[in-house]
Parts: C-alpha cells; structure tokens; sequence
C-alpha cells in the first residue's frame, strides 16, 4: 500500500552468549564464532542495501541496534553492519539518534571506540542489577564488577549512555534494588529504564514456578518497587517521562519515543516487526506475517492507549482529532480521570501515578473504544 515514509528503523540481533532464566525474546544463546551468525549479518547488510537503494531509508531520524546482545557478535561483524547504514543515511545530522544495546560481558574499550568512531551516539547497557546475587538468581552471564567497568568505558566515549534495571525479583529486597539505582546515578549514566520482573511461558522461570524452586512475583511488591524507583530517581533530577523510563533533560529516548507517539517504523531481521501506515490504515508485519491491521478508528484509540504511556498524555487537540474518527472519546476520558487513571491540566490529559499502577485497565479502556 502506499504509506509515509519510516522514520525509525530497528535492527534485531537474535544472538546471545548464554540463555537468562526469564528471558522469552526471540534470541538464542550461540558462540561467537559460530558461522552462522556471518550469514545472519550478511543478510543485515543485503536488507539495509536493498531498502536503501528503495528510498525507504530517507527519512531515517533513530536507529536502535537491539537483541538479544548485539555487543555479541564481536566488533568485526558490528563494523560490515555499522559502514553498510552510515553509507545509506545522514549519521551527522545532530538530531539524529543512534543506539546500540550491549552487555557487560562483552562490551570493551576497543567496541566502545570502534561503534563510536562508525556512528553510533546511544549505548544501552543490559545491566539488571548491580547485586551478584540477584545477577545469579537471574542467571546473567556478567556480574556486579563487569557491569560498572562496561558503564565506566562507556561513558569514557559516550555521553548518552543508558541502563536497564529490573525490580520485583524474588530474593531482591528494596534496598538491593534502591542500591542498584543509585550507583547507575553514581556511574553517571544518562537515562535508566526500569522494568518488573515478568514469567513468560516457556522459560526456565516459568517451570521454577511451577516446581516450586522460586516464588511468582508478588504485584505488590513490583508496585512499591516501581513507586521506589520514581522516588530515588526523581531525587536525583531524572524526569519519568514514560512508564519505564528515566531520563536526565534532554536524554529521552527518540527512538523508544516514535514508538509511543505512532510513528512509521522499519524492522529489519529475525522477529523483527516493521508498521507501515498511511492516513487510512495501520499495518504490523513481523517475518512476513501480518500480525495488526487497524483502520483508521483503531489507529486512533491505539494513539490514545500509547500516549498514556507517557507522562505528557495527550493534547486537547490530539483527542478533538481523534474523536473526529472514533465515538466516545471525551466521555472515556472523562471517566478515567473520574477513576484516578488520568487528570487534565494545561490542555493535556496525562496519565496518574495510580493510572501506571493498573497500566492494563487504563490502556485496555482506550483501545476499547474501537474494537
Ligand atoms: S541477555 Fe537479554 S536477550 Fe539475551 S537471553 Fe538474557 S535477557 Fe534475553
């Protein structure tokens, strides 16, 4: 169909050095050496050729690296990867954001400069924890030590660096998990997301659940600690500026953003979901297969749904436009803020703390209104 043009383009690297307990992403632990990742990355760069020569790269404003470990695949192949986007889009534009995801244990100076000097101006960190014993209950394959010396080389190049960090683990007490947000602050790092631990079928978690080994996580205790994180971060000048992220101003991510905001993207790569829209429809297609075709009704509730993820909401205008397509959207609205979910102030209806809290009756509502 004919669609506007893509604005953020996601590659995904489904290679890690080990398997985490929790972990339910398309990804497969590999050794580095394995011949097949070499076929993997060819085809990255085929793909990226191939749409570049389309056109559908002009656009282009974020590129996010993620996985999986893309540090994994060792800096050689991170190269061919790296030289075949910077010679299909403008990597110099100032506005343009470029991230690459790394872990620790495979993250070093020579990666940091290299990834640098080709382009990349974002890392974020798989760091989950800075508590070896939580990292065990995990099952990471780096520990406390390894995450701040990654961070510490990071930032020795990077200025945008970014962690990620887990709450409501069983075994991790709020202090471990307060612990481990303050030293991300203390390393210096720029933007922190935060996420509760989840039990995916399938995984090695589920089945300890199952068997009794560990406890299912507790949602009370995810809230406190989601409520802590706001707390210790909001302390140290960090701004909540989506449901799990933390940015100090001016570090919100721009990638991560266009995904809230209904922005076209590209996914290149295994399980990797590309939306192409126009004004009339919305489409996702992950390995050739549609998985979402929305008219324009349901785009627009599904804009609403992911505005709430954000702490700005939605404009008064956004919703006038929306409720140009969609019936009862004023009327929706007004009932959440009447439950708590949401307030308006300065011409915005934005999420409330108590509206995150039960994220999926707030989201669910709104999507709601076109079925
Ligand atoms: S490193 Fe990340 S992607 Fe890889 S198995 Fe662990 S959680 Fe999954």
């Amino acid at each position: 169909m004919p669609h506007d043009s893509y604005k953020a383009l996601y590659l995904h690297i489904p290679f890690c050095v080990k398997r985490c307990g929790y972990c339910d992403f398309a990804t497969r632990a590999i050794a580095r050496e394995d011949p097949y990742i070499d076929a993997y990355v060819e085809q990255l760069v085929m793909d990226i050729r191939k749409l570049s020569k389309q056109g559908e790269l002009l656009d282009i404003r974020s590129v996010y690296i993620g996985g999986g470990t893309p540090s994994h695949i060792g800096i050689s192949r991170l190269s061919s990867l790296l030289y075949a986007l910077s010679v299909s889009m403008d990597l110099t534009n100032e506005d343009f954001e470029f991230t690459m995801e790394a872990n620790p244990e495979s993250l070093d100076e020579r990666m940091v400069n290299d990834i640098w000097a080709l382009g990349v101006n974002r890392l974020s960190i798989g760091v989950q924890s800075f508590d070896d014993e939580v990292l065990k209950i995990l099952g990471r394959a780096h520990d406390a030590k390894r995450a701040e010396d990654a961070i510490g080389e990071a930032l020795g190049r990077f200025d945008n660096v970014s962690v990620d960090l887990m709450c409501g683990i069983p075994g991790q007490s709020a202090q471990s998990f307060a612990d481990s947000l303050q030293r991300a602050v203390k390393l210096g790092v720029k933007h922190i997301s935060v996420y509760p631990l989840t039990i995916e079928p399938h995984t090695a978690f589920d089945k300890a659940v199952l068997s009794g080994q560990i406890q299912e996580p507790d949602d009370d205790i995810e809230a406190e600690h989601m409520q802590l994180a706001e707390q210790v971060l909001r302390s140290c000048g960090f701004e909540r500026y989506e449901v799990a992220s933390y940015a100090l101003p001016g570090y919100e991510s721009k990638h991560n953003s266009s995904y809230w905001q209904g922005v076209p993207y590209l996914g290149i790569g295994q399980a990797a979901t590309t939306m192409t829209q126009n004004a009339e429809r919305r489409m996702r297609v992950t390995d050739g297969e549609v998985v979402d075709d929305l008219n324009r009704a349901q785009m627009e509730a599904e804009d609403l749904m992911l505005g709430m993820r954000m702490s700005k909401g939605i404009s008064d205008e956004r919703a006038a436009l929306a409720s140009e397509h969609v019936e009862g959207v004023f009327e929706a609205l007004e009932s959440l803020a009447e439950d708590g979910y949401i307030e308006h102030a300065n011409g915005h209806w934005r999420p409330t703390a108590q509206g995150w809290l039960c994220g999926n009756d707030l989201y669910s509502r709104l999507l709601d209104l076109a079925p």
